[in-house]
């Protein structure tokens, strides 16, 4: 991966091979990085995808292995147990032209990935929400 970094921004290339989650978190923690918010296009494989069903609170999961196009890839950074996390949704695109997509578990590149990637100054942590059982963004600052 390499890191450009103008301003406030930065503009980020993933390699082949490279794995996503990984190697965004490695980043992160070597950057500093408290949150934010990225975009990105690309082509992914081996992507894992989720779909959440609030009644029973589970993800079904199912593993895309054939290089797709990323024809959207949308996301946030926070923190979770005290490690950056990422939490990305996206489409993909298959050889017919067809898109599909959801949460994104997991995935490596496939031919390249372009993400843009602008931080925010707060610390952003997720804590547990009983309710709908998924660790939730919390805004809740420190000593209030
Ligand atoms: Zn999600």
């Amino acid at each position: 991966m390499e890191a450009l970094r103008d301003g406030d921004c930065w503009f980020l290339r993933l390699d082949k091979d490279e794995d996503l989650f990984s190697t965004l978190e490695e980043w992160a923690a070597k950057e500093g990085l408290k949150s934010g918010h990225m975009s990105g296009i690309g082509a992914l494989k081996d992507c894992e995808l989720g779909f959440y069903h609030l009644a029973d609170k589970h993800y079904d999961r199912k593993v895309f292995p054939n290089e797709a196009e990323l024809l959207s890839l949308d996301g946030n950074l926070s923190f979770l147990d005290g490690k950056p996390f990422f939490h990305i949704h996206t489409v993909l695109g298959d050889e017919e032209f067809r898109a599909y997509g959801g949460h994104l578990f997991s995935a490596k590149v496939a031919v390249t990935c372009e993400i843009n990637f602008r931080p925010f100054n707060a610390d952003i942590k997720r804590t547990p929400n009983e309710e709908i059982g998924l660790n939730l963004l919390s805004f809740c600052k420190a000593g209030h």
